[in-house]
């Protein structure tokens, strides 16, 4: 974030210097004479059912409010038809920026291109939106590393550079209509690949495509159903040692599947399984030696680096960007700000979380 900070700096100095950027969208000059800056920022949420979502919004509240702007935040309810309406909506009022996570990464071509007409920049937030070049920054984490740093947990725990093994493992992805999904994947499977191919790792269930492991809308009950099936068809005389598990609400499904069948009892150790977001369930669930790794993304540094690529757009700037190469969304490669993941397990969780300032002592008791 220094780097960033001290090119926010140099940005603003530059903008005092000579207000004469001119934005992706062609709106820098204009938008900030016509009263952008200060303007309504149009911010629309995926879902308050992952606590993320809520700081990540109250957060770029803050973060825009701060810098002058007014806010309208939404949440979709993880229904697509009301994200879209929402960001209707934002044109009508005549939002300056709109800042989107998607709840379908494909499902946003027509509203942004009403977004578009009507001169609006939009920001991608943390999840790529695809099929359009109505968009013009994306903020997010390095995606990839997301899944590296869970496949490595996994690596790392059950010894198998060592040449242990073999173990059994079971695998779940994310929504299959999220971008982040198939990179998370594709992070994790760079690491476990070699693995499975020389069998020290076994997927009993056979199951390890991404179509045949991705949870639809993240959804926790979703995934607790689909371990129960595996667990009943594939596993009653095998123990399973690890779950790859892309986020913690999978993960709470997943670990209560596994209790269910008696797991964490009499002897029948729990498997390693993995995590993201840090999530005040998981943590505990980690403290408590259930849940065993997540990974960290401290979402205010996510709606720092979306508020400060909203505010250059808007005044003329060019925001900071680390990645014009990854993200090609299919009509266009979209500029992105990379933040980096933290893998958090029992050892860490303190220094990260709590002397970083996302939990208190009291709220992990
Ligand atoms: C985000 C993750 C989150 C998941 C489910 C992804 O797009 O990058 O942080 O766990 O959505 O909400």
């Amino acid at each position: 974030m220094r780097k960033l900070s001290t090119a926010l700096a140099a940005a603003g100095l530059a903008l005092s210097l000579a207000a004469c950027g001119q934005s992706a969208n062609g709106v820098g000059d204009g938008a900030s004479k016509d009263g952008a800056k200060g303007g309504l920022v149009g911010i629309a949420m995926p879902t308050k059912s992952s606590e993320r979502w809520i700081n990540d919004g109250n957060n770029m509240v803050k973060e825009f409010q701060s810098k002058g702007y007014k806010t309208d935040l939404q949440y979709g309810d993880n229904v697509v038809e009301n994200q879209v309406s929402q960001i209707e909506n934002m044109i009508t009022k005549g939002a300056k920026l709109l800042v989107v996570a998607a709840i379908d990464g494909s499902s946003l071509s027509d509203v942004l291109q009403k977004a578009a007409d009507a001169h609006i920049p939009v920001i991608s937030y943390d999840r790529l939106i695809r099929g359009t070049k109505n968009v013009d920054y994306y903020a997010t984490f390095d995606n990839f590393k997301v899944g590296v740093l869970q496949g490595t947990y996994i690596a790392d725990k059950l010894g198998l550079k060592d040449g242990k093994g073999p173990f059994n493992v079971e695998l779940f992805a994310g929504s299959p209509d999220d971008n982040n999904a198939q990179f998370f994947f594709n992070g994790a499977m760079s690491v476990l690949k070699p693995y499975l191919d020389s069998k020290k790792l076994v997927v009993q269930s056979g199951q390890t495509a991404f179509n045949q492991v991705a949870t639809l809308r993240w959804d926790g009950g979703v995934a607790q159903s689909r371990m129960d099936n595996l667990l009943s068809k594939s596993y009653t005389s095998a123990h399973v040692d690890a779950v790859l598990s892309p986020y913690d609400g999978i993960s709470i499904g997943i670990l209560s599947s596994l209790k269910g069948v008696g797991y964490g009892s009499a002897g029948k150790a729990l498997p390693i399984v993995t995590g993201q977001d840090a999530e005040l369930a998981s943590v505990k669930s980690i403290i408590a030696g259930e849940q065993t790794q997540t990974v960290y993304k401290d979402t205010r540094e996510l709606a720092k680096v979306a508020v400060q690529m909203g505010d250059a757009v808007l005044t003329g700037g060019k925001p900071e960007t680390n990645d014009t190469t990854q993200y090609d969304n299919g009509a266009k490669v979209v500029p992105a700000y990379l933040l980096q993941p933290v893998s958090v397990d029992k050892d860490n969780y303190a220094k990260v979380l709590v002397d970083g300032g996302q939990y208190t002592a009291d709220q992990l008791k």
